[in-house]
């Protein structure tokens, strides 16, 4: 059987020397390799025509986690808690997730994922957790496959019918969507009233999670099991 190409958007690090590598997390990889698609490094360029070319060769498209995104691109000036930002990697997740909505590549944001999506099609994001009172714990201290919070997941939503009506999740975020962009509904946040999951209903499957579902898929078989929903998509797509 033909396994359907996930896309992961690679990140641009610079190490200590100066010198700057395209990377992604080996959890994304493993996660999307036990789920059944194969993992497909996406890295960050900037013109349009290459971006277009990049889709061609995906079924799914995960946005990766990262970098703050810009805050010029939701029309506000950079608060004094913003991270690193990196307007190229912007860019062209930007492009890359406009375009597989338009040809209804399912797409799965993941933690900076859910913000950029957000961002993309409209929406803002809160540049800081701490600007909003009453919040909880969302930057853990505990190991990656760790959950730490619960969610609650909206009833008829599609994360409901792969998760169920609560999860207990990862929290490794200094931001979270504010305004949700025209288009998406809000299908699960934390009590504090943190939004933690995003969808849009017009494509098959357009999902954006706050948390790492790549870093439980081996210990959770729920978050195994998001992936799972995904790549299924990603191959009915291209059957
Ligand atoms: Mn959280």
């Amino acid at each position: 059987m033909i396994k359907p190409v996930i896309g992961i958007s690679a990140n641009i690090l610079t190490l200590d020397n100066g010198a700057e590598r395209a990377a992604v997390s080996t959890e994304y990889i493993k996660a999307v390799s036990q789920a059944g698609g194969v993992p497909v490094m996406l890295p960050v360029i900037t013109d349009q025509e290459s971006i277009q070319q990049q889709l061609k060769i995906i079924d799914g498209l995960i946005l990766s986690g990262g970098y703050d995104v810009d805050p010029l691109l939701f029309g506000e000036q950079p608060a004094e808690k913003l991270g690193y930002v990196c307007p190229e990697r912007d860019f062209h997740e930007i492009e890359l997730v406009r375009a597989a909505a338009l040809a209804q590549i399912p797409i799965l944001g993941i933690c900076r994922g859910i913000q950029l999506i957000n961002i993309a099609f409209g929406g803002t994001i809160y540049q800081d957790l701490s600007d909003v009172p009453g919040v909880i714990k969302h930057m853990q201290n505990a190991k990656n496959n760790i959950p730490t919070h619960t969610i609650e997941i909206a009833e008829n939503s599609q994360l409901a019918s792969i998760l169920g009506p609560k999860a207990i999740v990862n929290s490794f975020h200094h931001q979270a969507v504010k305004n949700v962009a025209p288009g998406f509904r809000v299908t699960a946040w934390t009590a504090d009233g943190v939004i933690e999951a995003i969808e849009n209903s017009e494509s098959e499957f357009f999902i954006g999670v706050q948390w790492h579902p790549e870093m439980m898929a081996a210990t959770q078989p729920a978050m195994h099991n998001l992936l799972v929903s995904f790549i299924h998509a990603a191959l009915s797509k291209n059957a």
